[in-house]
């Protein structure tokens, strides 16, 4: 597939989009019904409906019961660790495997033409980024995923918090089910501009930005705190009067989803036709300019709204540059 007919290469091999990121229409033509159904669409699948398969098979097949999740054990907590690293080995793994592994579509639409095995480095661990970045996402990025999870399900079992039924509030929670990318978003958004206050990134959030080219294994190679706040996206549902499958499908949006943002190619090709789209450039941009672009695919144009969003266009660059000059000159005022 020719990539060249979607975006160019700059000298140094990186390759950008043709097309910049847009925020949802909705947000200047709400009553533009057409362009719902493609909104919609584009919505639901992929990735949401996958992150809704993972979630049901967790619920029909991997969940221990509620009896058994009423009382705090190591022998549940560990075998939910172990279906979350297996089911993160599996599909991080195998877009590991071809695609940073095996490179089968080589450097096609990918946005650094670095892999992170050429670039060794002292910040990581074995200064290896793809060792670093596998071993921090089962020391800390899943314990504290699997932590939210456990401490949510023992919630419900124990009817801690209220547990609405679907046949008796169907519209309710179908709402809070459609909702559950809105919150992902508000809530990714404001977690991760706080741990930017500069304090807080160099203790928290800097361990994830070590990798400035993210691959998969970036994704969740996270500090224990940050992994907390970003998981901690779930415990909403044990304040908005939700049901615990609602709350996994939450979860599992935020882990299985955060590959979204370090796949590191704008799309992956499955075969000679079809491609994926990845929707890592938004913040792909984010690892490489560090203080855009703090939310997700700008559903809620938070990025917007605060004068950090940038879609990859000389415009948004010229603006990045000039709000970074002003804040250099700000500093040097002060001295
Ligand atoms: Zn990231
Ligand atoms: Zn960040």
């Amino acid at each position: 597939m020719d990539d060249l007919q979607y975006g160019t290469r700059n000298k140094r091999g990186d390759w950008a989009p043709n097309t910049h990121p847009q925020i949802p229409f909705f947000w200047s033509k709400p009553l533009d019904l057409g362009k719902w159904v493609t909104f919609l669409v584009g919505y639901v699948w992929p990735w949401n409906a996958f992150h809704m398969a993972v979630t049901l098979i967790y619920w029909n097949y991997l969940l221990p019961d509620f009896e058994t999740m009423k009382t705090l054990s190591w022998g549940w907590a560990l075998w939910l660790y172990a279906v979350n690293g297996i089911g993160i080995f599996a599909m991080y793994g195998s877009i590991e495997f071809f695609y940073y592994w095996k490179r089968r579509q080589g450097t096609r639409f990918k946005y650094n033409s670095k892999f992170p095995s050429e670039q060794p480095s002292d910040v990581f661990w074995f200064k290896s980024q793809n060792i670093d970045n596998f071993l921090k996402s089962y020391v800390y990025g899943i314990v504290f995923w699997t932590l939210v999870e456990v401490l949510i399900l023992w919630s419900f079992a124990n009817h801690y918090v209220p547990w609405l039924d679907w046949s008796a509030h169907p519209v309710w929670l179908a709402v809070l089910l459609l909702a559950t990318p809105l919150i992902h978003e508000v809530h990714f958004f404001t977690i991760h501009r706080i741990i930017h206050i500069p304090i807080l990134y160099k203790w928290v959030h800097s361990l994830h930005h070590n990798s400035v080219n993210p691959s998969p294994w970036s994704s969740l190679s996270m500090h224990p705190v940050e992994t907390f706040l970003y998981h901690g996206v779930a415990f909403w549902h044990l304040v908005l009067f939700s049901n615990p499958l609602i709350a996994l499908f939450q979860l599992n949006m935020a882990g299985y989803g955060a590959i979204n943002g370090h796949i590191g190619f704008d799309k992956l090709e499955l075969n000679d036709e079809t491609t994926l789209d990845s929707h890592a450039y938004l913040h792909y941009l984010h690892h490489k300019y560090f203080e855009v672009n703090y939310g997700g695919d700008g559903l809620i144009p938070l990025d917007q709204w605060f004068g950090s969003w940038h879609d990859g266009s000389k415009e948004a660059q010229d603006r990045m540059e000039a709000r970074y000059a002003a804040k250099v000159a700000r500093l040097n005022a002060k001295q």
